[in-house]
């Protein structure tokens, strides 16, 4: 289990943004409202038609499929709990995309050099102990971060003390097999936007399952990526070859 995670309190969400903004004064991106998850948007808070909102961002999975589909490592857990993407392996295949059971990473469509865009659960910050960016700023105690036990604990004790507010469930928890951003509902996931049919258990195992009943395309398939890989591995290295000798140095 992750050391770190945040936890959502959907009844305590005034719909401010100071999250949204926290994230992108954190990820130097320019100061916008978002409407949904898009490269520049790595969480979005969604405004329900009851005058509820939601919250989205990556789930920070405990054993993700998109790390485990992905076929160059670009992917990783870390053990504070992000999950991290790295632009030198990425070779765009995309199956992380279209692995994940939350629907989360996104693409730079418009892009020459793209890249998949998602919630980094503030790596940079987690690792030397700090709290994510969205949950340092809220003002009203929805967002919050600490060691996943003590999260865990802190929304059984806001289920035992308020029932009334809640579906009774805490998303997360089981999701998937468990994520490193849990959420307190007040209205059932479908209605929050959420995918309410995640299995209960980690996925990867399940989609390896899959992958054993394909022996003869694997090594193929592997194969292709492979090349593919290297193919985009080595057009970094002549450019930067390139660069050097025209430039004689490298920056
Ligand atoms: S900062 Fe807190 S209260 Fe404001 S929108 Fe984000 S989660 Fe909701
Ligand atoms: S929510 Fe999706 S993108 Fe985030 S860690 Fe889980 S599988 Fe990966
Ligand atoms: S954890 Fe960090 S990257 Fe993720 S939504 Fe919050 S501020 Fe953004």
């Amino acid at each position: 289990m992750s050391k770190y995670a945040l936890l959502f309190d959907q009844s305590l969400c005034i719909g401010c943004g100071a999250c949204e903004q926290a994230c992108q004064s954190e990820h130097d991106q320019k100061p916008h409202k978002p409407t949904k998850l898009d490269h520049e948007s790595y969480t979005w808070v969604e405004s329900l038609s009851d005058g509820q909102y939601a919250r989205h961002l990556c789930m920070s999975c405990e054993d993700p499929t998109c790390v485990s589909v992905c076929p160059v490592a670009a992917l990783e857990k870390s053990s504070f709990g992000p999950v991290t993407w790295d632009a030198k392996k990425c070779m765009g295949c995309r199956y992380c995309m279209m692995a994940c059971p939350f629907g989360i990473p996104t693409y730079e469509w418009y892009s020459t050099n793209p890249r998949v865009r998602k919630c980094d659960m503030c790596v940079h910050r987690v690792t030397r102990d700090l709290p994510t960016a969205c949950a340092s700023v809220c003002p009203t105690g929805a967002t919050n971060f600490g060691e996943r036990e003590a999260m865990l604990k802190e929304a059984k004790r806001r289920l035992a003390a308020n029932p009334e507010r809640y579906t009774g469930e805490i998303y997360g928890e089981k999701e998937a097999g468990g994520t490193s951003v849990l959420m307190l509902l007040s209205k059932p996931a479908e209605q929050s936007g959420l995918p309410d049919n995640v299995p209960q258990q980690d996925l990867p195992h399940l989609t390896w399952n899959v992958l054993e009943k394909l022996p003869q395309i694997i090594p193929v398939w592997g194969a292709f990526l492979g090349g593919m890989y290297w193919l985009g591995a080595r057009k970094e290295a002549v450019a930067e070859a390139e660069k050097k000798e025209r430039g004689g140095h490298n920056d």
